[in-house]
């Protein structure tokens, strides 16, 4: 159970009270913030006490709250911390720190589990949001995104829809593929989502002209397509060959 906004405004104001009980009592805005890790922040400025509390945190209970209001407002207004309240905040942030270490060793250890959007070295929530933004006004529903269990270096991308999924090839999660190359697979899976398939006396349509017009607008996609053809035979060694040809990236793209 998360707790309430309207129940950490009251902790914090009353703390605020007792510790500085400044005229006037200044406003207060208190957010959970997709940090990564667990970070909470805390501002004054003019009037506003700004606090952005990482969300790891949103089902802590309300003693780790508490401490957390206590150790936060207390810096704030240059005051000594309670050993005993740091304490409380210290040992809870180790149990999640060793509670949250443990779901990612089952996670490498357990083959079945499907991979989640954060790769080695890119994080496709990160790439989908930003496209999202630039490209889409941020309209485009997140699927869920999941790298794909094997390097798949036939196909890059793939959306599915009755699934709302979009899976991306493992092969791309490599610090030799420019961010860019990612940019574009995901780019051409978000149109899936904008542009749903269409069905007309039987047949699909995918790619429709209006899908392919959108396509031009993703501004690495030529850059995306020459470094493909250059490289992408390093990628699929042990496979059947695969020999750069223009207009080759639209192949490796979902059919
Ligand atoms: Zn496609």
């Amino acid at each position: 159970m998360s707790i309430e906004i309207e129940e950490l405004r009251r902790i914090y104001k009353d703390l605020i009270v007792s510790i500085k009980n400044p005229r006037p009592l200044p406003n207060l805005k208190i957010e959970f913030y997709p940090y990564v890790g667990i970070n909470n922040r805390i501002r004054l400025r003019d009037d506003l006490i700004h606090v952005k509390i990482s969300d790891l945190l949103r089902d802590a209970p309300i003693e780790l709250h508490h401490a957390l209001a206590e150790i936060l407002l207390r810096k704030l207004y240059r005051k000594r911390v309670p050993a005993s309240v740091s304490q409380i905040f210290q040992d809870y942030i180790k149990q999640t720190e060793i509670r949250q270490k443990s779901i990612e060793t089952r996670k490498t250890r357990g083959r079945k589990i499907l991979r989640g959007s954060e790769g080695t070295h890119y994080d496709l929530a990160e790439i989908f949001n930003l496209l999202n933004q630039i490209y889409f006004e941020g309209k485009i529903p997140k699927p869920t995104l999941t790298w794909s269990n094997t390097n798949t270096s036939r196909i890059l991308g793939h959306h599915d829809s009755a699934h709302n999924s979009i899976t991306i090839s493992k092969s791309l999660d490599d610090n030799r593929v420019p961010r860019f190359v990612v940019e574009c697979v995901m780019f051409h899976e978000m149109l899936h989502i904008k542009h749903p398939t269409k069905y007309i006396n039987g047949r699909r349509y995918s790619h429709t002209p209006a899908f392919r017009q959108d396509e031009k607008e993703f501004a690495f996609f030529e850059e995306s397509e020459a470094w493909i053809e250059k490289h992408w035979a390093e990628f699929s060694k042990g496979k059947k060959k695969v020999k750069g040809k223009k207009g080759f990236l639209q192949r490796l793209l979902d059919f």
